[in-house]
């Protein structure tokens, strides 16, 4: 067999075996990047964040609710997925929940759990049930694993689709640059939004976390709604990786029925 026919057919066969499912949609994902490394690579991102932004400490009221509602909802989160025959993903959680002084209206979860709010979001989550709008969503993003399928997505574009230990090899600014662009850290390469199959996903995920941490999912409705209607100015950041429109805004109001099934003492 030639090299090149033997190279492809090992393509085709990695595209069958990189196949998962989403969890709740069943939608099947491509996903090339095995997770230990996207976890170690989330770990070093983490890490060097952190470092260049130390959070506040746990003693901040602001702080402390954060993480209480980030406890609430990982905890909902693992229930969830040992309810739906996916207790494989609990292990890959070994949650932080941080809040950083830093006006960007910002949040996001890397995968293994690790957390991270932007003071500049608070006027705009407002309350708790709000924080619990934005955990349960960005949480949502890392359960449904649309980094790896995002990193897999810009691996195969802007260094024709490698696998992610040559791209570390070969490029390593750039790999960690599309990892910190992939998981709205920011970069070299700014953030990229979001698809709206992605959005659509966390929302409903989001959702269902958030109810079954006890927290009304209606709020979603209103955090989203209030969001997209942010006068004048650039879009905040949070707006810009996480898109919204009419269409969207209806979805979440259309899944509220659904998602009021999950809610805690019901
Ligand atoms: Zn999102």
């Amino acid at each position: 067999m030639r090299k090149v026919a033997v190279i492809e057919l090992l393509a085709a066969l990695l595209i069958l075996v990189s196949c998962a499912k989403v969890p709740l949609t069943g939608r099947r994902q491509l996903n090339f990047i095995p997770d230990n490394m996207l976890t170690q690579m989330s770990l070093t991102s983490y890490q060097e964040f952190l470092s260049a932004n130390p959070p506040l400490p746990k003693n901040n009221s602001q702080a402390a609710l954060v993480n209480q509602v980030g406890v609430k909802i990982s905890q909902a989160v693992e229930e969830y997925l040992r309810q739906n025959n996916l207790s494989s993903k609990v292990g890959k959680f070994s949650w932080e929940f941080n809040l950083v002084e830093d006006p960007t209206v910002n949040a996001w979860c890397m995968p293994g759990g690790k957390v991270v709010f932007y003071t500049g979001i608070l006027p705009y989550t407002k309350d708790e049930a709000g924080l619990a709008v934005v955990m349960g969503h960005e949480i949502a993003h890392a359960v449904a694993n649309h980094g790896g399928e995002r990193m897999s997505q810009q691996l195969a574009v802007l260094l024709g689709g490698v696998s992610l230990d040559v791209a570390i090899q070969k490029e390593p600014a750039l790999t960690r640059d599309i990892f910190n662009a992939v998981y709205g850290v920011g970069s070299q390469l700014g953030t990229l939004a979001y698809s709206r199959t992605h959005e659509y996903e966390a929302d409903k995920l989001g959702m269902i976390f958030m109810a079954k941490a006890g927290y009304d999912p209606a709020r979603a409705l209103s955090f989203w709604s209030d969001m997209a209607a942010i006068p004048g100015q650039a879009p905040p950041e949070f707006l810009n990786t996480h898109p919204s429109n009419s269409n969207r805004i209806k979805a979440i109001r259309d899944f509220i029925p659904e998602a009021n099934k999950y809610l805690k003492n019901q």
